[in-house]
Formats: structure tokens, sequence, C-alpha cells
């Protein structure tokens, strides 16, 4: 059923002003392109600054693109301004890692959740009432806690009622920004449960950004990993995640304890290079272990990978052939 959300050669560039200083231009997202399947969950997966959070508000134009097109249901929300954009963001929504962002530490949950029904579809306080107990219902908790102040919610609890206002009008598609990366293991399981339960019922499409490897696994369709703005492999999940073909997407899994893998675990050496100043060619050279000539000059192409996705290192096509072995097999 095709793909609900489509990006091209997407671009965000941020001017950084310090005082007395020239403005550092960064490019946050450097040219990506991918897509999200209707009903599909995509995880987006990569170190913190590597651009996935702006990835994820560009796409609701919560950020300007400085080039590229994002299209969400036959719609280039890159292009979209006014009422137009606002009809298209009823159908868009973002669940965020604080659920402080969208509810009121000093209001009513149900009032946090009603917001939305009363300014987008012009409910009546009643009917807002009647839904926002269903909305309620609906993430697993009690209607009667309505009235309750978000304080007086667990963490886990607290994430599952952001959740029910980001479904309040029904949207098509949410992107989820580290929504289960504050909570304990076996409540981030249960939200994820939950994510999977809507996503089955609704008919909803998720981007799903996390840092953290292990959580994207299991709720993905598709994985893309992300380095300094940039895009470097996608592929189904399972594909990636037994036989990652990037240096960096090894490097990433090898850290994640798993008993039965004999590999050694790959240690990425310093930091992310300063996005201000990337090094011309392949953004991961200065920590790559399998670095040559060719990789300081040109920025690798995406080509196809075995199993499914594509890959960005010119390993693929001028180095020896390491995509596609499984973790365990490399050296
Ligand atoms: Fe490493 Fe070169 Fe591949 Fe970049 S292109 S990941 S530097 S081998
Ligand atoms: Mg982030």
């Amino acid at each position: 059923s095709g793909p609900l959300v489509d990006v091209r050669d997407l671009s965000v560039v941020f001017r950084k002003r310090r005082t007395l200083a020239a403005p550092r231009i960064v490019r946050a997202v450097n040219d990506i392109s991918f897509h999200i399947d209707q009903g599909e969950t995509f995880g987006l997966v990569g170190e913190s600054g590597s651009g996935k959070s702006t990835t994820g508000r560009a796409l609701l134009k919560l950020v300007p693109a400085a080039a590229g097109s994002v299209t969400v249901a036959g719609h280039d929300v890159t292009r979209l301004r006014g009422k137009a954009l606002r009809t298209a963001r009823r159908s868009m929504q973002m669940v965020f890692q604080d659920p402080y962002s969208s509810l009121d530490p000093s209001s009513t949950v149900a009032a946090s959740i009603a917001e939305p029904l009363i300014v987008h579809e012009k409910l009546s306080g009643r009917a807002a009432r009647e839904r926002v107990h269903e909305l309620i219902e609906m993430v697993g908790l009690r209607a009667s806690y309505a009235d309750r102040y978000p304080y007086e919610f667990s963490g886990g609890q607290r994430q599952r009622l952001a959740i029910a206002r980001a479904i309040a009008l029904n949207p098509g598609f949410v992107v989820c920004d580290e929504a289960v990366s504050a909570l304990d293991v076996s409540t981030q399981n249960q939200v994820i449960n939950l994510l999977e339960r809507l996503r089955a019922e609704f008919g909803l499409t998720y981007l799903f950004i996390a840092h953290d490897l292990a959580i994207v696994r299991h709720i993905s369709h598709r994985v893309g990993v992300m380095y300094l703005g940039r895009i470097v492999e996608t592929g189904p999940a399972e594909r990636v995640y037994t036989a990652p073909a990037h240096p960096y997407t090894r490097a990433l899994l090898s850290a994640i304890p798993d008993p039965r893998r004999k590999s050694e675990r790959i240690v990425l050496e310093g930091d992310l290079p300063d996005p201000a100043r990337p090094p011309v060619g392949c953004p991961f050279q200065t920590r790559c272990g399998h670095v040559m000539d060719i990789c300081r000059q040109r920025v690798p192409e995406p080509t196809v990978v075995e199993g499914g996705g594509e890959v960005s290192c010119h390993l693929q096509t001028s180095g020896p052939t390491l995509a596609g072995a499984p973790l365990s097999a490399l050296p």
C-alpha cells in the first residue's frame, strides 16, 4: 500500500550566531532520502546529535527544510503554509521523551487531552469530555483519572496520557521522538506494546526515533541509521540487526550486550565531528576502522544491500566485502 511518507534529498540548516563571530552554519540534516509505507513503523537510530530529532521535526514542518521535499499523504509538507499547513498538522502528531511537552503541569490531564479537540474539532465541553474518557481508556488507564494532574502519575502513565493527546485527532502519522527512552525497561515494553496495538487498530504509521538500538528493533519494520546528518544505512529491521552493512551500524550493534555473539565489541573512538565542519567525503571516516583514500574524497552513494535496504559506504564498491556478513562473522 505505497509510501505514506516520502522524504527526498532533505536538508535542514541552522545558522547559529555567536556574539561578534561569524554565524556557524550547521547542516543538521544533510541530503537524506527515505520513505515510510502506510501502516509501517520506521525506526531512526543514531547517537545524539546525529540529526534524528531534527528529521522528525522537519517531517512535521516544525523546522523549515533548506532543500528537498517531504511528501505526506500526497502533499509536500515543506511547501504548505497557513490554513493548509494547519489542516495537515492535525493528521501528523509527535510524542516526545518528556510528557510535559504536551501535558500542562498546572492543568488536569483531561484539559490537556481535550485541548486539540476543542481547538480543531470545536467539540463542546461535554462531547470533548466523553472523547477524553474514551482516549484515556484506549491507552490502558481508567477514565476516572481524567481529573488528576500530571504529577499524580508514574512516568509510564504520563507517557500513555501524552499518547492519548497525540491520537485525539485521529492522526495518520505519528513521530515518536525518544518516546520511551526515559522509562525503565519493563515500562518501555508496556508503552511499546501500547503503541503497537494502536498502530494495528487505527492503521497508524510511525517514525520511531531512539538512540537505543535495542528499543527500536522490536517495534520497527524497517530502520534507518543516521550519522552526522546523513542516513548511512536503511533496511528491514531483521536484516540490519543480523547482518549490518555499514561499519557504524556494526559498531553500534556490537555495543549491545549479546551472550550469543562471539565477535569483540567494536569501540567507537572519539566523538562526533563538529557538525559545522564535517569531514570531506564519508562522514564516518574519522572513526572508521576501514577508511580508504576514496573515503576522504567522495561521499559514498547509497547502494543496494543483499537482504534489503541500502548502505552508503565505499567498501561496497571499492573494498573487501564485509557488507551483509553476519555480525558474528566479522573481524
Ligand atoms: Fe568507513 Fe570509508 Fe565506509 Fe566511510 S566509506 S564507513 S570511512 S569504509
Ligand atoms: Mg534527539
